[in-house]
């Protein structure tokens, strides 16, 4: 190793500390912003009408600056060690060091415009009570015009229904309130917040080169899952109208080339067509059975229900680990071998980088 490879690991494990302090730092300034804006909501709304938006900018900028600081130190630290290509230890060091700048700028960048993200659910949480205050309301005097029977509401309905009398069989048109009607948006608001901390882990993760495809991948699946299973939980109607989009939501990812492979080793071939085979898609179904397991064990039977579902739209034609995922009949020892045939495809394509022929 060389003394200039030296320096350079010697200030990159300080920058390393550093990093981790401002992104504390963050966290902190982002915590107490959103305390602070919730209180004044609460005890002054129309002072936070009025102050909000001043606020929240000056919070984000204020996080924004952390990343300037950051950008400032590594030019300043790092700029000699850009253009040392007779020396491949610091040049590689260096490439994946700038790589992993970018993916925390651009973590921190996320944060700093999602610090006031919970705001809104109070206000969501809020609307939704006032909405099944009504329908409970609503349902317990309503009845028959034919026979006076009380008739069921089963739900809180966000659109006029038919309803059937079970007295005399019946159709009652159901006619929601105002306030049940504008529920939608507070039920998809409190959907969204279920599954926020996927959908974070996600568009943080997917960013990030340091954060695999499958990884990432899973979080995707379990943000959608959970959304889903909790609109469905609070307006059945609402959530069967997107159950399509949700079930298919994998098929978006299946051409993503940024896997834990390197595609330059295939640069005239489909991607998908060696994903596969490569370890990104074993390994995705792998990630997607632990997000099962875990979902369950959570309490969330309908969210793993979900993530099952999404499978068949994912999986390549055929494929059994795909075919047991869905069916529930995953083991770690159906996969293994798979996994195994495609690390060793991988390592051969790593070490000789010529392109393979499979199958
Ligand atoms: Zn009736």
């Amino acid at each position: 190793m060389s003394n200039a490879f030296n320096q350079f690991e010697a200030l990159r494990a300080r920058m390393d500390v550093f990093l981790g302090k401002l992104e504390q730092r963050g966290q902190e300034v982002g915590a107490e912003a959103l305390a602070t804006a919730r209180d004044m909501k609460r005890s002054d709304p129309e002072e936070f009408r009025r102050s909000f938006g001043a606020f929240s900018s000056g919070i984000t900028a204020q996080l924004m600056t952390l990343v300037t600081k950051a950008q400032a130190t590594f030019e300043e630290q790092f700029s000699m060690f850009e253009d040392m290509d007779d020396d491949p230890d610091v040049e590689l060091g260096y490439q994946a060091l700038e790589e992993r700048m970018e993916a925390w700028e651009e973590k921190m960048t996320w944060r700093a415009e999602h610090v006031f993200d919970e705001l809104a659910d109070d206000d969501a949480q809020a609307t939704w009570d006032a909405a099944v205050a009504e329908w409970k309301s609503l349902a317990s005097r309503f009845t028959c015009p034919q026979c006076s029977a009380p008739v069921p509401v089963p739900e809180l309905y966000t659109v006029s229904v038919y309803l059937p009398c079970q007295g005399c069989g019946t159709q009652v048109t159901f006619t929601p309130s105002e306030t049940m009607q504008s529920a939608v948006i507070a039920a998809e608001s409190l959907a969204e917040a279920k599954a926020r901390p996927y959908q974070k882990a996600y568009e943080i993760g997917v960013d990030d080169p340091e954060v695999l495809f499958p990884t990432w991948l899973a979080d995707f699946a379990r943000s959608k899952a959970v959304e889903q299973a909790e609109l469905e939980s609070l307006v059945p109607m609402v959530a069967a109208k997107k159950f399509p989009e949700t079930i298919n939501a994998l098929t978006e990812h299946k051409d993503h080339p940024d896997d834990s492979v390197n595609l330059k080793f295939y640069p005239n071939s489909v991607p998908w067509d060696f994903q596969q085979v490569r370890l990104a898609y074993y390994g995705a179904l792998v990630e997607l059975a632990r997000a099962i397991a875990e979902l369950r064990a959570q309490g969330q039977p309908r969210a793993a229900d979900l993530v099952r579902g999404m499978v068949p739209a994912f999986a390549r034609p055929g494929c059994e680990v795909a075919a047991a995922v869905a069916n529930d009949t995953y083991t770690e020892a159906l996969v293994a071998p798979l996994l195994d045939h495609a690390r060793t495809l991988n390592y051969l394509a790593d070490e000789y980088g010529n392109p393979l022929v499979i199958n």
